[in-house]
């Protein structure tokens, strides 16, 4: 156990970075980030900046040196570097591996009887034109590494896109997936501790905007069978992994059940909401976890809450957010807010 008073290491340094060393501070603990930026959103909140790298190997090892534990909370960081690293680390960096490469990461759910939406591996123009005669069109051609926020993704109504598609991607190696007719979408978080026990939020019902978290609202309205299946995937994932942290399940919500989008090994923007809404949230989860404590309850603190990003401009609308007293306004500190930029988050809990 890493006991309070000791300093937690965080690789990398936005807000999920900021929000991570808030909830350490509460429970006592310092947090020194390390990122290739000289500054970002965690700087405010922690006690320290560590300039440097993420394939600097020596650099990195300075800094875990420097630190009693290490997390992360971006998942595309190299994971050589993490693993000659001596200090604790979690999430172990087996599931970075896993997440970071979309075949990766479908075929591993697929062994542990989750469902993705049909896919192929596209690694040159010839695999495109094989894999939409497998899967049919309309489809999704997605880059295996780097994608985030519906970027590295084009789509093809039909196979003449073929050409664009391959190009819009800039030819990298890709997976092609069917469109999926969802319902709705909903992500599910779960928690895993270092003594094994599990728990998991209320599954959220998400609402994308240019592919980017618009709106994320609990109770999400789904069957009792879906949230079981999405709840069972969830819970074999992190066993699988020997998982200790949050991570983020993004799934479809169809009438045949829940098909797996993709997961990520961190906590998760669709998980704002429990820092207000839920007993525990999932950045003190998060902490608890990776330090060996006893995690704390996820249940609803609310009938319903909703949680709303603010998105480049919107930001800018902070004191008419103000204005209604019920909202929990959360501004990250980054300086310009550029279209598509996270800039905050706004959570309003609903008590009838
Ligand atoms: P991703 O970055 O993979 O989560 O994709 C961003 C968004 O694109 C998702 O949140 C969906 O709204 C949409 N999307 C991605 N994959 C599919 C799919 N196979 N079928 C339908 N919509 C999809």
């Amino acid at each position: 156990m890493i006991a309070p008073g000791a300093t937690i290491g965080i690789i990398g340094g936005g807000q999920l970075g900021r929000m991570l060393s808030m909830a350490a501070a509460n429970l006592g603990y310092r947090c020194a980030i390390y990122a290739p930026e000289p500054s970002g959103p965690a700087a405010d909140v922690s006690a320290r900046w560590v300039q440097g790298d993420y394939e600097d190997v020596d650099a990195l090892k300075a800094f875990a040196h420097s630190v009693d534990v290490i997390t992360y909370e971006f998942e595309n960081i190299p994971v050589a570097p993490l693993e000659a690293l001596l200090t604790p680390l979690a999430p172990h960096p087996r599931a970075l591996a896993t997440a970071q490469d979309r075949a990766t990461e479908k075929a591993f759910v697929q062994a542990i009887g989750g469902r993705p939406a049909p896919w192929a591996v596209v690694s040159s123009r010839e695999d495109l034109d094989a894999a939409i005669e497998l899967i049919g069109t309309p489809a999704i051609l997605k880059t295996r590494r780097f994608g985030y926020d519906g970027k590295g993704q084009a789509r093809l109504k039909a196979a003449p896109d073929a050409d664009e598609a391959w190009a819009a991607i800039g030819w990298q190696p890709a997976v092609l997936e069917g469109f999926v007719n969802f319902e709705r979408e909903f992500s599910l978080l779960v928690v895993r501790g270092q003594d094994g026990a599990v728990a998991t939020w209320d599954p959220v019902l998400n609402v994308h905007e240019d592919g980017i978290l618009a709106l994320s609202t609990v109770p999400a309205a789904l069957s009792p069978e879906t949230v079981a299946a999405a709840k069972t995937l969830a819970e074999r994932i992190v066993a699988e992994l020997d998982y200790v942290g949050v991570l983020g399940i993004e799934y479809f919500d169809t009438a045949a059940g829940p098909i797996f989008n993709e997961m990520a090994p961190r906590v998760h923007n669709s998980g704002h909401w429990t820092i207000e809404g839920a007993v525990t949230s999932q950045f003190e989860n998060h902490i608890r976890a990776v330090c060996g404590l006893p995690l704390g309850s996820t249940a609803r603190a609310a009938p319903r809450v909703e949680m709303r990003n603010l998105i480049g401009d919107q930001a800018g609308d902070w004191d008419m957010i103000l204005s209604d007293p019920a909202a929990h306004l959360h501004l990250y500190g980054k300086g310009q807010a550029r279209p598509g930029r996270k800039m905050g988050h706004v959570t309003k809990l609903f008590f009838e």
